[in-house]
Parts: C-alpha cells; sequence; structure tokens
C-alpha cells in the first residue's frame, strides 16, 4: 500500500519505514506544508470609515489597508466590535402601533376570555 505524502509531494509504501525528512507529513495542522511556503494574509478591502479620526480633523478617513485601519481604531480608542454577545430587542410593533393599542388589544382579548 502506498500513500500519498504531502512533504515530498511523491508516493511511499508504507510496508517501507517513512522517510525522516517527511516526518512532517503525519504533523497535525498546518505542519504538513512546505515550511517554506509564505502565509499570505489578504489585506482588508479600502473602506470608508464612519466614525471620526482626530489625526483628520475628527472626519471619517478613508481605510486603505489592515495597518491603517488598526491604528485608526487605535488612535482614537474605537473597539471593534463583531463578538460581543447580542442582547434581544424589544419588540419593535413598528410606527403604527402604540404601546397603549398594544394594551388594549391584550386587555380585549384577556377580558373576552
Ligand atoms: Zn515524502
Amino acid at each position: 500500500m502506498i500513500r500519498f505524502c504531502r512533504i515530498c509531494r511523491g508516493w511511499h509504501d508504507l510496508a517501507e519505514a517513512w522517510p525522516t525528512g517527511c516526518l512532517g507529513h503525519f504533523a497535525k495542522g498546518r505542519g504538513c506544508e512546505a515550511p517554506d511556503s509564505p502565509q499570505i494574509i489578504r489585506d482588508i478591502d479600502p473602506y470608508q470609515a464612519v466614525g471620526g479620526d482626530v489625526a483628520n480633523g475628527g472626519k471619517p478617513p478613508k481605510i486603505g489597508g489592515r495597518r491603517q485601519h488598526r491604528e485608526f481604531l487605535k488612535r482614537n480608542n474605537y473597539v471593534e466590535v463583531g463578538n460581543e454577545t447580542l442582547r434581544p430587542q424589544k419588540p419593535d410593533y413598528g410606527p403604527e402601533v402604540t404601546e397603549r393599542e398594544v394594551r388594549q388589544v391584550y386587555e380585549r382579548l384577556r377580558d373576552s376570555r
């Protein structure tokens, strides 16, 4: 039985000892990747900030990259959100229905039992 080796991109016979230089094949996770392969993290897309920037006279700047984004947050004491737990919102009955109407309907239903 032969098995594909992710280190040397070749095939090894499992009946024979796995080559020492290819032992990384069995490493967990990303250890299988060739060690010299560069890890590329894509930069964030440019965006128009919503919050003002102290370094920009309080005007929202255009953010061009990850580093700019980080520095912008830092110097303005902004905190990136997105991982916080969401609290349930109060029910929104829309602009048409007032709280009084809701209560009236509730009382009508309760009294009609
Ligand atoms: Zn190999």
